[in-house]
């Protein structure tokens, strides 16, 4: 049985005071909840306020990016170790809107990744396609070589802890989500490329989530299908209410 993960994406949104009004009302909706893995991804800024606010509780959370490398001259970068040293246990690595507007490639999102597992932080890597890969029928291809770029050179010993997230760029902040159907569909195709790359066993106990406009109306329909483990939750996850919604529909 793959536990649920119920992850929330707080882009650049909420100060360290508006994170802490979110968790004084967010938390006591969910405190008795523990079937599903809440994992928070706030700003920088905001990281180490929501670190020590979720302390004691299963609510767990991460940085939305992060440099590959130890330390060094990298202005604006934030390190795996510096991460960990604050108590962070996940990582968002190779959102759309990091490949789109930093730049991110395939091959740095291949580092980020095996600098994340080898610093036993949990990576969540995003795939997705964009609207005119998946009007062009290239959804697979696009998928297939983001993963073949990020997964290479990781032995199967070392995949225990990945956790993918499926998000369709045009679903991302539009309101359109991928059918539940759709989704499905494609967290089955993620899945037995896992199968092919790793094994039988590490495909079967990889968590994938869905994330693109997820809200509490269609989050349980997501949540009932086969290959969907979780949610990623963008826009959703800003307000306490629709969050623990979201988190109590499973
Ligand atoms: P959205 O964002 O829920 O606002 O579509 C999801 C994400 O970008 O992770």
């Amino acid at each position: 049985m793959r536990k649920k993960i119920i992850a929330a994406n707080w882009k650049m949104y909420k100060t360290p005071m508006e994170s802490l009004e979110f968790l004084n009302a967010f938390l006591p909706k969910v405190h008795d909840h523990e079937k599903a893995e809440i994992v928070i991804f706030p700003t920088a800024t905001s990281l180490s306020t929501v670190i020590d606010r979720v302390r004691g509780t299963h609510v767990r959370a991460g940085a939305q990016t992060m440099h590959w490398l130890n330390e060094g001259p990298y202005t604006g970068q934030t390190s795996p170790t510096m991460l960990t040293s604050i108590g962070a246990t996940h990582v968002l690595l190779g959102h759309s809107e990091r490949r789109l507007y930093a730049n991110e490639s395939y091959e740095q999102v291949s580092l980020k990744l095996k600098a994340a597992i080898a610093h036993a932080l949990t990576p969540v890597l995003c795939l997705g396609e964009m609207l005119a890969d998946r009007q062009g029928g290239f959804t697979k291809d696009t998928l297939m070589a983001q993963m073949g770029a990020a997964l290479s050179n990781l032995p199967a010993s070392s995949a225990g802890t990945l956790v993918v997230a499926y998000e369709p760029v045009w679903a991302i902040g539009t309101g359109s989500t991928a059918s539940p159907e759709v989704a499905n569909e494609v967290h089955a195709i993620i899945r037995s490329e896992l199968a092919r790359v790793f094994n039988y066993e590490i495909a079967e106990n990889t968590r994938i989530l869905y994330g693109g406009s997820v809200k509490p109306e269609n989050s349980a329909s997501l949540l009932s299908q086969s290959d969907i483990d979780g949610l990623l939750i963008g826009g959703a996850s800003l307000d306490p209410k629709s969050l623990a919604k979201i988190v109590h529909t499973h």
